[in-house]
């Protein structure tokens, strides 16, 4: 199954076409995209016996992100080796380093982000974790079975002030607004034939910066589920970026940012794309 944010109301969407839940479901369900989550068993339920047919063709403009207003949006730092090393940082063991985005810099698929002024701005595509089930102390068996489906996301990164001070900013420095685009669609991990091997591509320009699998992911999704839901609650509609593959200009020979005009791509393979397009401060 795959539902998005249609204008701010959730769509069940097949071959390129939306359906209305509000509508198709009579009223049953809500529009608001993330009051779903709350019922995720019972409109899963809903959806598979749903008539697709009826949808309206839509355009990736209009679509919002699946989760628009999580409880909480953590993301995960150095959770693919090769970027751990161009980062300049030891693998982690244990626990990954965890951080919050917050919620005010999520945004749709396809927008134009605002670079900050004075910083240095790098892309950083990543798979997007939406869960499904109240989950607390979750076994690594059982965590696929608490997660409502998968994203694309993009953790647009400004490194001048991810890295001052006396201790590393990620928070702040990845929270401008815009920052956190998600979508086009969420898709239910039953749609892939390897929920944990997924592929990912970030291109600049059409130029291909990065491209990586989830199958090397230092902690896979039900790993990572299983150690945050230890330590705190995971909520129904609550969004988890799992870390970025090597190939960002924070580690690349000249260093590169992203300039106004530039045009970020984010693929993962069986979900979709986002696509942002970087401008200077308007007036
Ligand atoms: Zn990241």
């Amino acid at each position: 199954m795959r539902i998005a944010n249609l204008a701010g109301r959730l769509v069940l969407v097949s071959d390129d076409r939306a359906v209305d839940v509000h509508e198709a479901s009579g009223h049953r369900f809500p529009s608001d995209p993330q009051a779903v989550y709350e019922r995720w068993d019972e409109f899963r339920d809903w959806a598979r016996h749903a008539d697709p047919n009826g949808g309206r063709p839509f355009t990736p403009a209009d679509l919002g992100a699946p989760a628009p207003s999580p409880r909480q949006l953590l993301a995960v730092g150095l959770n693919y080796r090769e970027h751990a090393d161009e980062a300049g940082y030891t693998a982690p063991e244990g626990m990954p380093p965890v951080f919050t985005k917050f919620t005010g810099s999520i945004t749709g698929p396809v927008t134009e982000v605002v670079l900050p002024e004075g910083g240095r701005t790098d892309w950083e595509v990543e798979l997007v974790v939406v869960i499904g089930r109240p989950a607390r102390r979750v076994a690594e068996a059982d965590a696929w079975d608490h997660v409502a489906g998968l994203t694309v996301g993009q953790d647009l990164s400004e490194r001048v002030l991810q890295m001052s001070g006396p201790a590393p900013q990620f928070g702040l420095a990845k929270s401008y607004p815009g920052f956190s685009p998600m979508g086009p669609v969420l898709v239910t991990p039953d749609e892939f034939d390897d929920p944990d091997a997924l592929e990912l591509i970030c291109t600049v320009n059409g130029e291909q910066v990065q491209r990586g699998s989830t199958r090397q992911l230092i902690f896979s999704v039900p790993a990572l589920i299983a150690k945050l839901s230890g330590i705190l609650p995971l909520f129904p509609g609550d969004v988890l970026y799992t870390g970025t593959p090597s190939g960002v200009g924070l580690g690349r020979t000249p260093q590169r940012w992203l300039r106004p005009g530039d045009e970020v791509v984010s693929t993962v393979c069986g979900i979709g794309e986002l696509r942002q397009t970087m401008t200077g401060r308007t007036a």
